[in-house]
């Protein structure tokens, strides 16, 4: 087929794939906006498939092979996963986006007998170093989302210091081959198990709370990745997406760092909370509330605010907190939800589930408007949240989330928390909130107390 007409179906894709990424930013036009862009992919996918005919020999055999085993192993994941593993999930794939960039650098060495003019080779091993470093660590934080790897069991002595050493002699040795024009196997091999092993420096020490700057910045570098593996596979498509990506996951990682107080420049060398974390002990009685008299209070407010967190997702309880709405504006109560930025375990996941509640998007407060809200809200209902808002980030210099913007709740006139138990959130730290004047506990799941309430809310 004329390269003309694949690449001008390339730039189809690029046009469609950019409107489809636009649609994704409102609930209405997000499927479209998902499907546009699969469609885009999926041309990409072909074009990558022809175009070799146009110049060298084909290796159909082994893409079928990738295709069939890949597709197979997503598919199922895709549908077995639960609504719950979704963070763990779009971690796992991150990573693979990581290592099939890093895989094109070393197709291309190997093709190239480990020798290049000297930016060729160097934009190869940047992005083998940044391919591998998007994948170990994307590893990492999946078991640290998925709860398999605890925060101690990884940690690193001097971690800081031994980040930036590795850091710069990787760039080092980058710019040294590059220089060269050639590096054997074995120093492959050992750059390689460089770049892994500052991949595990990387993520290894941040934790708890501070996960979702890491995980912005992993999302970041798998873009920058798939940006170069566009410029060396020539594929313009590639080349977008990855642009695309990268650019809004730097984009995150600036916001994630506003949302958690955390500088950027200390991001890649580890450990950027400055507090010890030592402080736990939390005194004091922690007042229960029951459905029903929880039901009068909300029938006779003004405004009542939901804050929720990622207990409503384990729950599934954002269809019935919507209906909760419904009943309480039925009865003239203003209803809003307020949204921490790093609420649940993925960027967006609180805005994703009340989407899928058919919330409407100006409900919707975000972490300035909502403070200003709680002040004067009458009722504020904690839906399975705890670290976005626990004061020890405001006043308790030794806490481990100190410095964490928070929703803050001392001013509202009372607020209800719904969790099953007096556990810790993410961050494994107690929160002192429960044991407020202001404060009352309405334990069980999130979904089931909610279903109890609007059974009491019918009889008031
Ligand atoms: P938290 O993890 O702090 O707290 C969730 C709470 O939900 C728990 O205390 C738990 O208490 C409760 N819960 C769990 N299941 C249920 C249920 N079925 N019904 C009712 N309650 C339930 O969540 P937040 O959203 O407040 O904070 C998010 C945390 O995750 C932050 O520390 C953030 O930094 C971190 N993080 C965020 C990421 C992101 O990108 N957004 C990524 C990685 C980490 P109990 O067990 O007693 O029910």
């Amino acid at each position: 087929m004329n390269i003309i007409i694949l690449d001008g179906v390339l730039f189809v894709a690029s046009v469609l794939l950019i409107v489809g990424l636009r649609k994704l930013s409102n609930p209405d036009s997000a499927s479209n906006g998902n499907i546009l862009a699969a469609v885009a992919l999926g041309l990409g996918v072909l074009v990558a498939l022809v175009y070799p005919l146009e110049t060298q020999s084909n290796n159909y055999l082994y893409i079928g092979i990738g295709f069939f085993v890949g597709g197979t192993i997503g598919l199922i994941s895709a549908k077995k996963v639960p609504m719950t593993a979704m963070p763990e999930m779009v971690s796992l794939f991150n990573g693979f986006g990581g290592l099939s960039a890093a895989l094109i650098s070393l197709v291309w060495m190997v093709n190239n007998h480990l020798s290049g003019e000297a930016n060729e080779l160097g934009i190869v091993l940047l992005n083998l170093f940044l391919g591998l470093v998007a994948f170990i660590g994307s590893m990492v934080a999946y078991g640290k989302l998925s709860g398999s790897l605890k925060d101690d069991q990884l940690k690193i002595p001097f971690s800081t210091v031994l980040n930036i050493i590795i850091l710069l002699i990787a760039i080092g040795s980058i710019g040294v081959f590059s220089y060269n024009g050639y590096l054997s196997t074995s120093q492959t091999i050992l750059f390689c198990v460089l770049s892994l092993l500052y991949g595990v420096t990387f993520v290894a020490p941040i934790g708890g709370a501070d996960m979702p700057v890491v995980i912005a910045s992993l999302n970041a570098l798998t873009g920058i990745t798939a940006a170069i593996s566009g410029i060396i596979t020539d594929n313009k498509l590639m080349l977008l997406g990855g642009v695309l990506v990268g650019s809004s996951g730097i984009i995150l990682t600036l916001l994630m760092c506003k949302a958690m107080n955390r500088p950027v420049l200390s991001v890649f060398f580890g450990n950027f909370s400055s507090t010890t974390g030592t402080a736990n002990q939390v005194e004091g009685n922690a007042k229960e509330i029951s459905a029903s008299n929880l039901a009068i209070q909300l029938a006779y407010s003004q405004r009542v605010c939901i804050i929720p967190g990622y207990g409503m997702a384990v729950a599934q309880a954002q269809k019935i907190v919507k209906e909760l709405e419904e009943i309480l504006e039925k009865k003239d109560v203003e209803f809003k939800y307020a949204i921490h930025p790093v609420a649940g375990r993925m960027p967006g996941h609180m805005n994703v589930l009340l989407a899928e509640a058919d919330v409407s998007y100006d409900k919707l407060l975000d972490l300035d408007e909502a403070n200003s809200y709680l002040e004067s809200t009458d009722v504020a209902i904690v839906v399975g949240a705890n670290d976005v808002v626990n004061p020890s980030a405001l006043d308790d210099p030794s806490s481990k989330i100190y410095g964490m913007p928070i929703l803050k709740l001392a001013s509202t006139s009372n607020v209800i928390v719904l969790k099953r138990s007096m556990n810790p959130g993410y961050a494994g730290i107690q929160n002192p909130l429960f044991f407020k004047d202001n404060t009352k506990m309405l334990f069980g799941d999130a979904k089931k107390s909610i279903e109890i309430l609007l059974k009491e809310l019918k009889n008031v």
